[in-house]
């Protein structure tokens, strides 16, 4: 996707998430110089495989497998330092500096253990399948207008006036949502100053620095989490995540203004899951939805929750097109589809015996729609071994035309599988 117009790339998950943006980002990162995580928090896992090596990376940027690759992790994120600090010690116990290529934003808002109390006490009462690492409640202090930043540690006094207000607001909540769990002040001040020796040389105008690698034509990733339908405005909402998953999120988190991005790619499995509560039109039934979950290795990353599957959905990924203004499509794991006889396709939906071909705004509408589907044939031929279209058989071709001409945007990406070079460049 990069060339002489296209330096600065946003890569986003277009379903709900777990599209395997991580493979992607690791594939492209190759030829970048800068990758940028621009939302979310430590529940996003991204899988990558290297050889026999799995990494999961919960926060820093997926780039940092590759050596020649500066990671920041920008504004947008609400970061929980302690994860941070373990992941980087997996990480050099396996060998990978990253001395000199992880900076943070030092606008990027701090995840405390006081947000993890609130946020399974919330839990309890709204039920909406959240991982319970505080992310959500973070996301309500930033917004709330009294949230910690990185750069409050540079000044200890102000951080630690602060949370002794913080600590005793989340400790009046979780009264009154009738947990009886405590934050601890001690325990939060022990944390920060414990932290911030490690955070603070890390801690940077990252925003700044994308803006200088885009304007001398370096090229830039902005990696996102999640998917567009977990966005918090544009997805099936109250059933999705704190923040603007999708590519106007990537300005805005990374640091950037929106003339700085060249292109989006939207990643998408050849079928559609989901993990969590909400509406999942095209779930497949038993015993579909099984075996896809079987073979597509269909379980969260960090929290192991299997994950609902079924059918590509083009409703969706029209809708995610849209709202991100995608210019190409990365298919992934279109391998886990081999050896399915038939595999329906969701073409739009089916509302109140009319024709619905974008997404309700109501959860509970989209809990009601019916999809209508084309049903096309599948391929008994592995894909895993294909490194060009030509490669993939017929029906496996005719599958991703169909996805194309549905979704409205070209495919650019097919990935056949979890190894870096298991990927055909269109
Ligand atoms: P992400 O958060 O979007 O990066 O997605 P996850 O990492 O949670 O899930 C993607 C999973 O699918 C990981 O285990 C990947 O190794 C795996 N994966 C990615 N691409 C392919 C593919 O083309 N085929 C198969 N079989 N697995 C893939």
């Amino acid at each position: 996707m990069f060339d002489a117009q296209t330096t600065c790339l946003v890569v986003v998950g277009a379903q709900w998430g777990d599209e395997g943006k991580g493979k992607l980002v690791d594939v492209l990162a190759e030829r970048a110089d800068f990758v940028v995580r621009y939302q979310g928090g430590a529940n996003a896992g991204h899988t990558v495989v290297i050889g026999d090596a799995q990494f999961i990376l919960r926060q820093i940027p997926s780039g940092i497998l590759h050596p020649r690759v500066t990671c920041l992790i920008g504004n947008g994120v609400v970061l929980e330092p302690e994860n941070l600090f373990k992941e980087l010690d997996s990480l050099h116990e396996r060998g990978i500096d990253t001395e000199g290529r992880l900076y943070i934003s030092d606008r990027a808002h701090l995840v405390l253990p006081y947000h993890k109390l609130l946020d399974a006490a919330s839990e309890k009462s709204q039920n909406l399948g959240t991982t319970g690492r505080g992310i959500g409640p973070a996301y309500e202090d930033k917004y709330g207008r009294r949230g910690v930043r990185v750069a409050d540690l540079r000044r200890l006094e102000c951080a630690r006036a602060a949370l002794a207000d913080r600590v005793r607001r989340a400790n009046q909540l979780l009264e009154m949502m009738g947990s009886g769990e405590r934050a601890n002040l001690d325990e939060h001040l022990r944390l920060v100053e414990r932290l911030a020796p490690r955070l603070l040389p890390l801690a940077t105008d990252a925003g700044l620095m994308v803006y200088r690698a885009v304007r001398e034509r370096r090229r830039v990733l902005l990696e996102g989490a999640q998917g567009a339908l977990l966005d918090v405005d544009h997805g099936t909402y109250p059933y999705v995540t704190s923040s603007n998953t999708t590519a106007g999120g990537a300005a805005v988190g990374a640091g950037i203004g929106p003339t700085a991005i060249d292109g989006v790619l939207g990643v998408v499995k050849a079928y559609t899951t989901r993990v969590g509560n909400g509406p999942l039109p095209t779930e497949a039934g038993s015993p579909y939805g099984e075996r896809l979950r079987e073979l597509g290795g269909e379980f969260g990353a960090v929290t192991g929750r299997p994950r609902r599957c079924g059918w590509f959905d083009a409703t969706v990924v029209r809708y995610a097109t849209r709202v991100n203004g995608l210019t190409g499509l990365a298919v992934t794991k279109l391998d886990v589809l081999d050896g399915f006889a038939e595999i329906p396709v969701g073409t739009m939906y089916r509302l109140d015996g009319h024709s619905c071909e974008e997404m309700p705004a109501e959860v509970e509408a989209l809990a009601r729609v019916e999809p209508v589907y084309d049903v096309l044939p599948g391929w008994t031929q592995p894909t895993g071994n294909a490194r060009k279209l030509a490669d993939l058989p017929a029906a496996a071709r005719a599958y991703l035309d169909r996805l194309e001409k549905l979704s409205g945007v070209p495919v650019r990406y097919v990935s056949v599988g979890t190894r870096r070079d298991q990927i055909i460049e269109v």
